[in-house]
């Protein structure tokens, strides 16, 4: 066998959750995979170490203050302000970058023709009418991070023609740390209560958007938008221990399910080999000490925001941005401490009731809708407003 090059790994928001875990998938296939660039925002001290380690030929920070003193601890790299800049030099792209910010990454990684491992789920929930024609750029090709659609991307490798063949797709949800409670009982919830995840560790906006199943519901879209598979199609049940990460039912009544213990190390890893498996285990099954898998409806009656998040994603059009960008705002106001949990959904809920999506033509539409989103959310809860 020959020596076989390196992949060449770039991460956008390398100083995060799924960067730092990418780091670790790297570090284990010593040899398989090369980091040629990373790019953080604000968390300029990581960065340097992780650089340090890797020697990426391109390292991207947030800002111009920033750039000249990474650029003196690195002489190696190129270090610049554009987040865009981590493509050039990479085979595959990881995007991890928190929120719509990431939308660039995306669309630059498909506009090279290159692999997307997409762990930034807002950027095709928000862009997914601008995001979709990119998809046929040759080589381009988007393999999600995300456990659930990670889960499903590999469901389908049992379909020759999953256009026919799929009856719906099955979308499994912890059902975040408040699973089980009603309204009443959620009204004195606290940031620590919301942060406190009971299978995933992940960053603070995420989990929190778990604690109001908001996250499903981007999810939901997410699917959507990767799979081309309609909203009356994709169902969601919540199964607490989070070992099934989702599934495909096909006609002939068969469910393919993809099971793991939580470890987003392997849906990193998946994206990073595909379309081969690399040869780390992480998240594989002691059977002799998994008890039960539990599965159930989820109450969408207490958790709003799954049903907000379908119908955004029915409504289509700039809707899915919209409201997305609401929930930055009102996430944000609740890590603040500025609005209770229960105020999340409703906020977003009165929001949305008075806007109309229109449909998309380019990355600028998409904005506005964005930046609409967030001034309507910010109107709302009695902020200044932001650009
Ligand atoms: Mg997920």
């Amino acid at each position: 066998m020959g020596a076989v090059a390196p992949t060449r790994v770039a991460i956008a928001g390398s100083s995060g959750s799924i960067g730092t875990q990418t780091l670790d998938v790297v570090r284990a296939e010593r040899g398989a995979y090369e980091v040629v660039a990373l790019a953080v925002g604000s968390s300029i001290d990581t960065l340097i170490r992780q650089a340090e380690e890797f020697r990426p030929a391109a390292v991207v920070v947030g800002n111009e203050a920033d750039r000249a003193r990474v650029q003196d601890a690195l002489p190696f790299a190129e270090v610049s302000c554009n987040l865009t800049d981590v493509v050039g030099p990479a085979d595959v792209v990881v995007n991890a970058v928190v929120g719509f910010a990431g939308l660039p990454v995306t669309l630059e990684t498909l506009r090279a023709g290159k692999r997307l491992a997409l762990a930034n789920k807002e950027s095709l929930i928000a862009a997914g009418p601008v995001v979709r024609p990119l998809r046929s750029v040759p080589g381009a090709v988007i393999v999600p991070v995300d456990s659930e659609h990670c889960a499903i991307h590999q469901c389908l490798r049992s379909s020759v023609d999953a256009g026919m063949e799929v009856r719906r797709l099955v979308l499994t949800a912890s059902g975040g740390p408040f699973r089980g409670r009603g309204r009443a009982d959620l009204a004195a919830v606290t940031v620590a209560d919301a942060l406190a995840h009971p299978t995933w560790a992940m960053g603070p906006k995420i989990t929190v958007d778990s604690s109001t199943l908001m996250n499903k519901g981007l999810e939901v879209i997410e699917a959507h938008e990767l799979f081309g598979v309609g909203y009356d199609a994709i169902d969601v049940v919540v199964h607490p221990q989070s070992v099934v990460h989702s599934m495909v039912e096909y006609t002939d009544g068969s469910t393919i399910a993809q099971l793991s213990m939580p470890d987003m190390r392997l849906p990193i890893g998946y994206a990073l080999g595909y379309p081969s498996r690399i040869a780390t285990p992480f998240g594989a099954i002691d059977w002799a000490a998994t008890g039960r898998l539990d599965f159930m409806p989820p109450d969408t009656g207490t958790f709003r925001c799954l049903a907000l998040a379908y119908a955004a994603g029915r409504a289509g059009g700039t809707a899915p941005a919209f409201m997305s960008a609401c929930n930055e705002i009102v996430v944000e106001a609740f890590l603040a401490g500025d609005v209770p949990w229960l105020q999340i959904a409703d906020t977003i809920e009165s929001v949305m009731d008075s806007y109309s999506p229109t449909t998309p033509r380019d990355v600028d539409d998409i904005l506005e809708a964005d930046r609409q989103g967030r001034a309507a959310a910010c109107r709302r809860l009695g902020y200044p407003e932001v650009g």
